[in-house]
C-alpha cells in the first residue's frame, strides 16, 4: 500500500504544482481521446482495452478502490459497499485507480514491488500527494480538458449548468465543481456540511472571502443551508445574500456585496453541498 490516505478538513489540490497538473491533464486527455472519444468516459471500457481486469465486490469499509499488481498483471477492485457500480462515485474511483496505472511513477512503484497493492479512498480529502495526483488525473480523465472547456464556453455558472454537465460527464457535484473552478477561474467556495456542521470546504484561489462566520464549525445562521438544518427548507434556486451573512473580515460596507448561495441537498444523509459565488 502506498501511503494510506489521511483525512483532513480541507482539499489541498494546490499541493500539486501547476506544471504537474498540466502533465496529468494532458496524459488523461490523450488516454480519453485514444480509447474513449465519446462521452461519457467509461473507465471499464478503457480497462478492457488495455487489459486490466476488475471486479465489483463487498469490501465493507476497507477501501473505495484498489489497484493490485501480481504475476505481471493489474487488477482493480471496486467496493460496492461504498458506491454502486457505475455511480458517479464508483466511476471516479475507477478512474482514480486507472491513474495509478497510467501515471508512470505510480505504476513503477507497484511493478517494482515497493507497494504490493494500492488502496484508495475517494473523498476529496487526501493529503497524500500520490492520492491527490490520482484524484486529479481521475477528474481530468472523466472531464477531458478540451471537451469540458468547449461545453463551458460562453455559459454562465448556474444550477442548470451544474446539472447539465454532471449529467453529461456522469460525475458527482463535488468532482464537477472542482474541475469547473480550475478550468474557468470563477470565484467559488464549496462547503460540505452534515447536521449543521462543516465537514470540509474549499475555495478557488481568487475567492475573496476566507473566513466563514462559524462557531465550532457550525453553518452561519442567516443562510439557506442553515434553514435546511433548522426547518427542513429546500430551495430550488440560488439565494441572494450579502457577503457578511456568510463571512467575517470583509472589506465592503454592509449590504453592498451580494453573493449567491446554492444548495445541493442529500436529505437522506442530512448533508448539504453549498456552493457560494458572486
Ligand atoms: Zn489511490
Amino acid at each position: 500500500m502506498i501511503g494510506r490516505e489521511q483525512r483532513k478538513n480541507n482539499i489541498e489540490q494546490n499541493k500539486i504544482s501547476i506544471q504537474r497538473k498540466r502533465v496529468l491533464s494532458a496524459l488523461a486527455s490523450y488516454i480519453a481521446d485514444l480509447y474513449n472519444p465519446q462521452l461519457p468516459i467509461l473507465p471499464e471500457r478503457i480497462a478492457d482495452i488495455i487489459g486490466i481486469s476488475y471486479n465489483y465486490g463487498n469490501y465493507e469499509d476497507y477501501f473505495d478502490g484498489m489497484l493490485e499488481h501480481s504475476n505481471g498483471g493489474f487488477h482493480i477492485y471496486l467496493n460496492v459497499d461504498k458506491a454502486p457500480s457505475n455511480s458517479p462515485r464508483s466511476r471516479f474511483t475507477f478512474a482514480h485507480e486507472l491513474g495509478h496505472y497510467f501515471i508512470n511513477e505510480h505504476r513503477q512503484a507497484l511493478e517494482l514491488g515497493l507497494a504490493p497493492s494500492h488502496q484508495s479512498f475517494t473523498n476529496f480529502q487526501s493529503e497524500n500527494i500520490v492520492e491527490l495526483e490520482a484524484d486529479y488525473f481521475a477528474s481530468c480523465l472523466l472531464m477531458p480538458e478540451d471537451r469540458f472547456r468547449a461545453d463551458c464556453l460562453g455559459k454562465k455558472f448556474s444550477p442548470q449548468l451544474i446539472k447539465e454537465l454532471m449529467d453529461r460527464y456522469q460525475v458527482s457535484a463535488s468532482a464537477f465543481l472542482l474541475r469547473y473552478t480550475f478550468i474557468e477561474n470563477v470565484p467559488v467556495m464549496v462547503i460540505c456540511s452534515k447536521g449543521n456542521k462543516i465537514a470540509w470546504k474549499w475555495e478557488s484561489d481568487d475567492f475573496e472571502f476566507k473566513y466563514i462566520k462559524s462557531l465550532s464549525r457550525s453553518i452561519p445562521s442567516i443562510s439557506a443551508t442553515a434553514e435546511f438544518y433548522a426547518k427542513g427548507i429546500e430551495y430550488i434556486d440560488p439565494q441572494n445574500l450579502y457577503a457578511e451573512d456568510w463571512f467575517n473580515y470583509i472589506s465592503h460596507e454592509p449590504n453592498t456585496f451580494g453573493i449567491k448561495e446554492y444548495c445541493i441537498y442529500a436529505k437522506r444523509y442530512n448533508m448539504v453541498l453549498t456552493v457560494i459565488w458572486y
